[in-house]
């Protein structure tokens, strides 16, 4: 899977479209060179469109330029006539032939793409989805859907990332089908973040995974507009899923320090930690998410990597239905007593529905900021204290900064 967004993040026309295209063909000719019999299941970003974020609807640019570079990873006429139409696609994967991988354009929801406002299915592409997943159902295969912006809220500006229309559609479509969807995965928030997307109302279970990954990008983020950034590092995901289920029993996050891959001239991946380890859980299903969920919300500490947050600090930031509505503030203490801080407990934090009651039962997530690639503790206890600062008092109003 890969998520894209390789073009320089300037602002709007900055890069012309052959720019962004000469680089999207560099990278794609490096991905195939390196992996040639690997199926590549890519997705397109916000910054494949000039201007940035402005993904159109039936047959505009870029999509029948990429779909020329792609059409070995796409596939048959019928997948290029669709790509060339929204800028989606899908492929059966695995030697079952029971694996199909749905390939969203979520920059046609995306928040900053205004144009498509107004409108009930930009380029058809909802209506796909529901009978590629009908036809899943039907014949009995299991789905993963991939795309570059996820759906839900994002931390910490807690801003949407889909227009509200397109993103209630989008969850009520997924958790239908919640049945054949096993996960689904993005890119674009140079973060770690798991949520379970589920519809209100609708049973605890009747949820779909959604995971995503740090960016290979080494992008400076802040906290809060403002706010110092921190560097990354590089940073790329194995998912071990069961070839004939799909279903997914781990991931394994590496990284490579930057610094000392410049000075060796040689990159050494390094694993940082695992899912299932880390949270103590057996898979990544909807369960085991509940169940990280459950105990970050409800009891008074939770033990992430053989590090305890105490959760002594919970605030209800919207609803009190259902396990939801806290927020989990990282433990101070670990600050205090300096002893060394496993930035992956420091990071993660529980939110849901900040936005108001409307948005509260659609999202459950936890997000792992900087996850230990920061590659000094130094510099992880600073983020450690910004990210304090940042979430000492109640939700923050929407910030409207953006990759
Ligand atoms: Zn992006």
């Amino acid at each position: 899977m890969y998520f894209r967004d390789n073009a320089l993040h300037f602002s709007r026309g900055a890069q012309t479209l052959d720019e962004v295209m000469e680089l999207l063909r560099n990278v794609s000719d490096v991905i195939s060179a390196n992996f040639p019999t690997i199926p590549v299941i890519p997705s397109l970003g916000n910054h494949d469109f000039v201007p940035k974020d402005e993904a159109r609807t039936n047959y505009s640019e870029p999509y029948g330029r990429i779909a020329d570079i792609w059409k070995t990873w796409i596939g048959d006429d019928r997948q290029m006539e669709l790509f060339k139409k929204g800028g989606y696609f899908s492929r059966r994967v695995g030697e079952s032939g029971k694996l199909l991988v749905l390939s969203v354009n979520t920059i046609l929801y995306y928040i900053h793409n205004h144009i498509n406002l107004g409108l009930t299915d930009p380029a058809g592409q909802f209506t796909w989805m529901e009978k590629q997943l009908e036809m899943a159902r039907r014949e009995g295969l299991k789905v993963i859907v991939t795309g570059h912006v996820m759906p839900g809220l994002r931390i910490p500006g807690l801003e949407h990332l889909f227009h509200p229309d397109f993103s209630r559609r989008y969850a009520d479509i997924m958790t239908d089908f919640s049945d054949v969807i096993v996960a689904s995965h993005y890119g674009h928030e140079h973060a770690e973040v798991f949520k379970l997307l589920r519809r209100e109302n609708s049973p605890l279970d009747a949820a779909v995974p959604v995971f995503s990954a740090m960016s290979i990008a080494p992008m400076a983020r802040a906290l809060k507009p403002g706010q110092p950034k921190y560097p990354l590092q590089p940073s790329v995901r194995l998912v071990e899923f069961d070839r004939a289920t799909a279903h997914h029993l781990n991931y394994r996050q590496f990284y490579t320090n930057l610094t000392q891959s410049n000075l060796n001239n040689y990159t050494n991946w390094v694993e940082l930690y695992n899912f299932r380890d880390t949270y103590g859980v057996p898979d990544m299903s909807v369960a085991s998410l509940r169940d990280i969920f459950r105990r970050m919300v409800s009891a008074q500490s939770l033990t992430i990597n053989n590090n305890t947050i105490n959760n002594n600090n919970s605030t209800s930031t919207c609803c009190s239905s259902n396990d939801a509505g806290h927020t989990l503030s990282p433990a101070s203490p670990v600050l205090a007593t300096g002893q060394v801080v496993n930035p992956l407990s420091s990071f993660c934090r529980h939110i849901l529905g900040p936005m108001g009651p409307a948005e509260c039962p659609l999202v459950d997530q936890a997000e792992i900021w900087c996850g230990g690639q920061i590659s000094d503790l130094s510099g992880a206890r600073q983020c450690v204290q910004f990210y304090l600062l940042a979430h000492s008092g109640q939700a923050t109003t929407p910030s409207g900064k953006q990759n």
